[in-house]
């Protein structure tokens, strides 16, 4: 199958975020992110784009898709691929199994738009020894990779940043998908920073979700009740700071004074 066919042989289903890559700039920049003989998960490989090129070059592939069509024709392919293996459900509950029975050391994957936030949160509990390249709406691959004190910075910029670095590598025009998003699109690397979290991934989602809830608020009264000034004071957070002005490490202070309070 050529990197086109696909699109032209399956109608796209918008409820399930389809928009099938036909720029070669970007399907080289996914694929090739991926080392030579590297295990990976592919999440929605629909017609192929990716996964053709992933696949000729890692030494285990395991495709997650939700559509019958994609995972029954990816399931016919894997006599003649016998590094492939097709896990046919939702990405949002198979994953955490699949990542636990093959322990891959890469996830890539053009995202669904529809749940790139949940996703995200889930993809950064995994700490994968290669790392992750993954297409968004650029929207969301800004605030993923915004540093704390700008506007657009949030709890998915936190969560990343437990076991990653995230980093922008291109940013492509609607006319790179067929068929084509209202929006631009963006491809992250998230590579292991390789330092100990000091906290646990559970525990900073919760304080993140809680602290992040409100954004106008102070970060004394998002936690009103639970943490006194003098408990941030004692960790070096003025608690007049507001969520997007604490940054990764000061979100991990505050996730352990929630567990000692
Ligand atoms: N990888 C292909 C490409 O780049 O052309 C398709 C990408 S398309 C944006 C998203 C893919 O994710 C589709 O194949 C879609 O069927 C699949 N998908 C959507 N929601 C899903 C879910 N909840 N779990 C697994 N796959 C899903």
């Amino acid at each position: 199958m050529s990197k086109h066919s696909g699109s032209e042989h399956f109608r796209a289903n918008k409820a399930l975020g389809q928009h099938f890559l036909v720029s070669q700039k970007a399907i080289r920049t996914i694929a090739q992110a991926v080392p030579e003989g590297a295990s990976a998960i592919e999440i929605g490989p629909g017609p192929g784009a990716i996964t053709t090129s992933v696949l000729a070059r890692v030494n285990h592939l395991t495709i997650i898709e939700k559509d019958d069509r994609f995972a029954e024709y990816w399931q016919a392919k894997t006599g003649e691929h016998p590094n492939l293996s097709v896990s046919h459900g939702d990405v949002m509950e198979v994953l955490t199994d699949v990542v636990a029975a093959g322990h891959p050391e890469w996830i890539v994957g053009n995202l669904p738009y529809n749940i790139s936030g949940p996703l995200t949160a889930l993809l950064a509990s995994f700490a994968l020894t290669g790392g992750m390249v993954l297409m968004y709406q650029r929207e969301v691959g800004q605030r993923i990779v915004a540093e704390a004190g700008t506007k657009i910075y949030g709890g998915l910029s936190v969560l990343v940043r437990h076991f990653y670095t995230p980093k922008k590598l291109i940013v492509l025009p609607p006319g790179a998908f067929n068929p084509p998003p209202k929006v631009h699109s963006m491809v992250i690397q998230l590579l292991p920073h390789g330092k100990t979290p000091k906290c646990a991934f559970d525990d900073l989602q919760k304080t993140v979700r809680q602290g992040f809830a409100h954004r106008r608020k102070t970060i004394y009264n998002q936690f009103r009740g639970q943490l006194t000034q003098e408990d941030y004071l004692g960790v070096g957070i003025d608690p007049r700071k507001r969520p997007e002005q604490l940054d990764y490490d000061d979100w991990v202070r505050i996730a352990l004074l929630l567990k000692q309070a």
